[in-house]
C-alpha cells in the first residue's frame, strides 16, 4: 500500500471508501491471490482466526494493522468469522489488474463488495449442514398486525407466517433461523425474546418494511398481477416478505437467489410447540445441543439432504390437520407393506444430489458445472424411481411424488448430452462439456490439443493442391505460420489459379513464403484456442444455466418428492425395523397407547444390550394421570415418550407401541420442575413458575401436558401446595389431558377427589434391601420414594445414607403422630426437628485388638532398640491377614 504518514494513497482511498459503505462487516479487500483486512477489521479478524497480525504502510502517522487469508482457503476462514458472528463483506477486484494498468501506471484495479456474507444468507455447501435448514426470518409488526417470513436460500423455500409478538418466542424456536431482521426502532423491545436463541438479530431501516412498495415488489419478482395469486396476505406478513427481498439484493449484491413463491403457514395448522417444551422434549436437539440424543437423530433414516431436512420439518412442526396426517401415514404403511419397493427405492434415492441447494447456488451465479452433474445425476435417479413405480398400485399421495419426477427428458437429456461423467468444480477451468456436444467447443479443443497435427494435414492437402511435394508449413515468431517453397517452385504459387489462393509473405534468399486466408485463420484459432475453448465452455455452461433455471419451479417440486418419498420409506423402514405400529388418529380427545416405549432411550437402551419395558398410557375416561414412584423408576421417560409418540403419529409416523389411538393434540407443555436458566437472569423456581403460568394460560382442550415433578424447586409444603393448585387448574379450567410426575405422595389424595384424575405409578421391588427398578407402569399409587435407596446405589458415602435413613424414620414417625404436630410441625421450624432427631448412633466400645492388647503391656523405655525391633516385627504379625 505504501502509504505513507500523512498521504492517503489511490488504494487507501478505495478501501476507506469501500468500507465506509460496509461499516458493520469485516472487509475482505481482495489483493492478487489473497482477502486482506486492515486496521481493526484487521485486529478483529487476527484473533478470530488465530493468524498473523501484521503492518502494511501508514496512515495518518500510525501503522496500518493488516492479515490476509488465501483466497483458495476462503470458505473455511468465512466458516469461522460467521459462527463468530461476524458479517464478512468480499470486495473483488473487478477488472484485469492489467487493464488498470492501460489508465495509467499509478491507477487500482476497480474493486467492489460483490456480495455481504451473513449467517442467515449462505449458500457454500461447505458453510452449511446439508441435512438441516439455514433460515433467514423478518418479523414485522404494523401495530395490531403482525407477520413473520422466513426463506432458506440454499433452497429458495420461503414462509409467511401472521405471528403476534407473544408467538414469536415459540415460532423462532421451532424454526431456529440463524439471522432475523425487525426493524431497527424494535430490535431494543425484541430483546428480551430473541435472547437465548442462537440467532443475529439485524436491525433494517424502516423503508425494508414498506407493505405498499413491497408488494409490487413481491409480484414484480414472481411475474404476476397481484400477490392474490398466492393467497390472500396481511400488511404485515407482506411487509415482512419485502424486509426478506430487500435485504437479499443488499446482500447479495442485486443479485437475487431462486425465490419459490411464498407458502403461507396457515395458523393453527401445526402442533403449537413452545420453546421450552421442545426443549425438554429434545425433538430436534438434544439438551446438550447437538443432534445426537435428539429424536430426530433417532427416527432419522433419510437417506437425501434433502429428506433429512424435510424431517426436521416435519418433526419441528407436526401437523394438526386429519387429512394430511393420514396421506402421509397412508404412504408409510404402504411401504411398511412392501419391504422390496422401500429397498429399491431406497438404493436409487442414495445416488439423488441437493438438488435445491444446486439450483439455488447457479441461480446466485455460486454454482459450477458439479451443482449441473448434481441436476443430471439427480434426474437419473428420477428415472430409476419413475421406471420402478411403474404399473405399481401406489397410495395417491405416493403416486402423486412419482408423477411430480417426470416431465424433465428434454434437460435431462440435454445434460447428458453436454457433460462429461465427472465434471470439475469449477467453470472457469472449464474441461466439463462432453465432446460431440457442440462442434465449435471440438474444434477449438482439437486446434488446442492436435494444433500441430492440423497444420501437418493442411500441408500434405496443399502440396497435394500445387503438386509441390517439397512445399512446407513452418513457424516463427515474426511471421507466425507460413507456406514456404523453395525459390524454383514459388513462380508457379505466384501464378494463376494458385495465386488466387497462396498470398505471398516474404521472399529470403533460397525461399518464398507465403500464406492463405485458411492458414491466417487458423493460426489466430490455434494461438487462442486455449482461451476460445474456455470461452465457448462458459457459453455452453450459461446456455444450460439457462435451460435448468427455466425449469426451476419444476424441478424445485422434483426436488420435494423426492425428500417426501425419502422421508416416507425412512419412516417406515424405522417402523419396520424397531417394530412400530400405525397409530389412529381423529378428532376425539382419545389417547390411548399400549405398551408405548421412548424411541430415544430405547435405542440407548438397545445398544447397551439391555430391553425396554413397554406401558400403557390411556388417558380417555380421566384425562389426567398423577404418576408417582421412586427416582429412576422411569417417571421422566414415560411422561416424555407419550408426548413423542403425539409428535410422531402427528408428523405421519408410526408410533414406538403395539397400538396406540390417539385424538389431534393441538398443542403440546413440558416441564421438568426446577431447571435453571441462570444465562437469563432466573433462578430455578423462577423458571420453573414462569413456565407454569404460561402452561395454565394457554393449554387448551386439545392440549398434552407434561408436568414432571412441579413445584420441586421450594420448600415442601410450598411446593406441595403449588403442585396441588396446579393440578386443580389443569382439572377444571384447562381441561386438558396430560400426565403430572410428583414426590408428593399426598396428592394422590387429591386424585381421589377430581374424577379426571387416576392415579398410576412405577412399580418397583425391594430385595434384601436393595431396590429393583421394573420399570413398569400400573395404576395406584406408590408408597414411597425410595429416595434413600437411590441414593446409595449413586455412591453416596455410607454414612451419609446411614444418617438418612435416621432421619426419614424420624420423620415418618412425626408424620403419623397427628395432625399440628409432628413432621408438618417439625419442617417448619427446622431446627427443633433436627434437634428432636435421635443422633445418629454412636460406636459403641469395641473389643480391643490383639494388637492394641498387646501394646497395652510395654513398657517403651524399658525396651532397648533391638527389642523395639522384634516387637514392631511381633506386632505386625498380629496384624489382620488383609491389612498386613
Ligand atoms: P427421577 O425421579 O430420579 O427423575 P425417573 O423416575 O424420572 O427418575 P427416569 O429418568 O425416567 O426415572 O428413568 C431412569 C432410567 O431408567 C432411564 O435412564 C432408563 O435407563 C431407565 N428406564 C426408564 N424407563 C424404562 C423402561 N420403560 N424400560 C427400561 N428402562 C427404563
Amino acid at each position: 500500500m505504501n502509504t505513507q504518514a500523512g498521504t492517503v494513497t489511490p488504494m487507501m482511498a478505495q478501501y476507506l471508501e469501500i468500507k465506509a459503505a460496509h461499516g458493520d462487516a469485516l472487509l475482505f479487500y481482495r489483493m492478487g491471490d489473497f482477502y486482506e483486512m486492515f486496521f481493526d477489521d484487521a485486529v478483529a479478524a487476527a484473533e478470530a482466526l488465530d493468524i498473523a497480525l501484521t503492518k502494511r504502510g501508514k496512515h495518518m502517522g500510525q501503522d496500518i494493522a493488516m492479515c490476509g487469508v488465501p483466497v483458495h482457503a476462503a470458505e473455511s476462514y468465512l466458516l469461522t468469522l460467521i459462527r463468530k458472528g461476524f458479517r464478512v463483506a468480499i470486495a473483488e477486484q473487478l477488472e484485469d489488474p492489467a487493464e488498470a494498468k492501460k489508465r495509467g501506471s499509478k491507477s487500482v484495479v476497480k474493486r467492489d463488495v460483490v456480495r455481504l456474507v451473513t449467517p442467515g444468507t449462505l449458500t457454500e455447501e461447505s458453510l452449511l449442514d446439508a441435512r438441516r435448514h439455514n433460515f433467514l426470518a423478518a418479523f414485522s409488526e404494523l401495530r395490531e398486525d403482525c407477520a413473520l417470513a422466513w426463506v432458506d436460500i440454499s433452497t429458495g423455500a420461503l414462509s409467511v407466517l401472521g405471528c403476534e409478538r407473544l408467538a414469536l418466542g415459540p415460532e423462532l424456536a421451532r424454526l431456529t433461523p440463524r439471522e432475523l431482521l425487525v426493524e431497527d426502532s424494535m430490535e431494543q423491545a425484541l430483546g428480551e425474546v430473541t435472547e437465548g436463541f442462537d440467532l443475529s438479530v439485524t436491525p433494517l431501516h424502516r423503508g425494508a418494511f414498506d407493505s405498499a412498495g413491497g408488494a409490487k415488489r413481491l409480484a414484480a419478482l414472481w411475474q404476476v398481477a397481484s400477490l392474490d395469486a398466492f393467497g390472500s396476505f396481511s400488511r404485515a406478513e407482506i411487509s415482512a416478505m419485502a424486509a426478506l427481498v430487500e435485504y437479499l439484493e443488499l446482500t447479495q449484491k442485486g443479485k437475487l437467489p431462486l425465490l419459490r413463491p411464498p407458502q403461507q403457514e396457515a395458523r393453527m395448522s401445526a402442533m403449537r410447540i413452545d420453546a421450552a417444551t421442545r426443549r425438554s422434549l429434545e425433538l430436534t436437539h438434544a439438551m446438550g445441543g447437538g443432534r445426537d440424543g435428539s429424536l430426530l437423530h433417532a427416527i432419522d433414516r433419510t437417506v437425501t439432504a434433502g429428506g433429512a431436512r424435510l424431517l426436521e420439518r416435519r418433526v419441528a412442526s407436526p401437523s394438526c390437520n386429519l387429512d394430511t396426517i393420514s396421506a402421509r401415514q397412508e404412504t408409510v404403511a404402504h411401504l411398511v407393506g412392501e419391504d422390496r419397493l422401500r429397498e429399491d427405492l431406497r438404493r436409487h434415492l442414495r445416488g439423488a444430489h441437493d438438488l435445491d441447494r444446486a439450483l439455488s447456488r447457479l441461480a446466485l451465479d455460486r454454482g459450477g458445472p458439479r451443482d449441473m452433474a448434481a441436476i443430471r445425476a439427480t434426474l437419473d435417479v428420477a428415472d430409476e424411481i419413475g421406471a420402478l413405480a411403474e404399473g405399481r398400485d401406489l397410495p395417491a399421495p405416493l403416486a402423486e411424488a412419482v408423477r411430480d419426477l417426470s416431465g424433465h427428458a428434454a434437460l435431462h437429456e440435454l445434460l447428458d448430452q453436454a457433460l462429461v461423467a465427472e465434471p470439475p468444480l469449477l467453470a472457469r477451468d472449464g474441461g466439463f462439456v462432453a465432446s460431440g456436444y457442440d462442434e465449435e467447443l471440438d474444434e477449438a479443443r482439437r486446434l488446442r490439443d492436435e494444433g500441430r497435427g492440423v497444420i501437418a494435414g493442411m500441408q500434405a492437402e496443399y502440396a497435394a493442391e500445387t503438386g509441390i511435394q517439397s512445399l512446407k508449413i513452418k513457424h516463427n515468431n515474426v511471421l507466425g505460420y507460413f507456406i514456404e517453397t523453395t525459390a524454383t517452385h514459388a513462380a508457379k504459387m505466384l501464378a494463376p489459379p494458385h495465386s488466387e489462393r497462396f498470398i505471398h509473405r516474404q521472399t529470403t534468399a533460397n525461399q518464398v513464403r507465403f500464406t492463405t486466408v485458411e492458414l491466417n485463420e487458423i493460426e489466430t484459432r490455434i494461438l487462442n484456442a486455449g482461451g476460445h475453448a474456455l470461452e465457448l465452455e462458459k457459453r455452453v455452461f450459461d446456455r444450460l444455466k439457462g435451460s435448468i433455471l427455466d425449469a426451476a419451479g419444476p424441478l424445485g417440486q422434483l426436488a420435494r418428492a423426492l425428500s417426501e418419498i425419502d422421508l416416507a420409506c425412512g419412516l417406515a423402514d424405522l417402523a419396520r425395523g424397531a417394530d412400530w405400529c400405525r397409530p389412529r388418529l381423529d378428532d376425539s380427545r382419545a389417547f390411548h397407547v399400549e405398551a408405548g416405549r421412548h424411541p430415544v432411550v430405547e435405542q440407548a437402551l438397545r445398544r447397551a444390550g439391555e430391553s425396554f419395558v413397554g406401558n400403557d398410557c390411556d388417558l380417555g375416561d380421566a384425562p389426567l394421570w398423577l404418576l408417582t414412584g421412586p427416582n429412576m423408576a422411569g417417571k421422566s421417560t414415560f411422561l416424555r415418550q407419550n408426548a413423542l409418540i403425539a409428535v410422531l403419529a402427528q408428523i405421519g409416523s408410526f408410533v414406538p407401541a403395539a397400538a396406540a389411538h390417539i385424538g389431534i393434540v393441538s398443542q403440546i407443555f413440558s416441564r421438568v420442575g426446577a431447571s435453571d436458566d441462570l444465562a437469563r437472569g432466573r433462578s430455578t423456581f423462577m423458571v420453573e413458575m414462569v413456565e407454569t403460568a404460561a402452561i395454565l394460560n394457554q393449554a387448551d382442550d386439545r392440549a398434552l401436558v407434561i408436568l414432571d415433578e412441579i413445584g420441586r424447586g421450594t420448600a415442601t409444603y410450598d411446593g406441595l401446595s403449588i403442585a396441588w393448585a396446579v393440578l386443580e387448574h389443569l382439572h377444571e379450567v384447562n381441561r386438558c389431558r396430560g400426565i403430572f410426575a410428583t414426590h408428593y405422595h399426598e396428592m394422590t389424595q387429591l386424585a381421589a377427589k377430581l374424577d379426571g384424575v387416576a392415579t398410576a405409578t412405577v412399580a418397583v421391588r425391594e430385595w434384601q434391601g436393595e431396590v429393583i427398578f421394573l420399570h413398569e407402569v400400573r395404576r395406584g399409587t406408590a408408597d414411597r420414594s425410595y429416595g434413600v435407596q437411590v441414593a446409595r446405589l449413586a455412591g453416596l458415602p455410607a454414612s451419609v445414607v446411614d444418617r438418612a435413613r435416621v432421619v426419614l424414620q424420624a420423620l415418618e414417625q412425626g408424620e403419623s403422630e397427628g395432625p399440628g404436630r409432628g413432621a408438618r410441625q417439625a419442617l417448619i421450624d427446622d431446627l427443633p426437628l433436627f434437634a428432636a432427631v435421635p443422633p445418629a448412633p454412636q460406636p459403641g466400645p469395641a473389643a480391643a485388638s490383639p494388637v492394641e492388647e498387646r501394646l497395652r503391656g510395654v513398657q517403651p523405655d524399658e525396651l532397648s532398640p533391638r527389642e523395639a525391633l522384634e516387637l514392631l516385627y511381633e506386632l505386625r504379625g498380629l496384624l489382620p491377614s488383609a491389612s498386613s
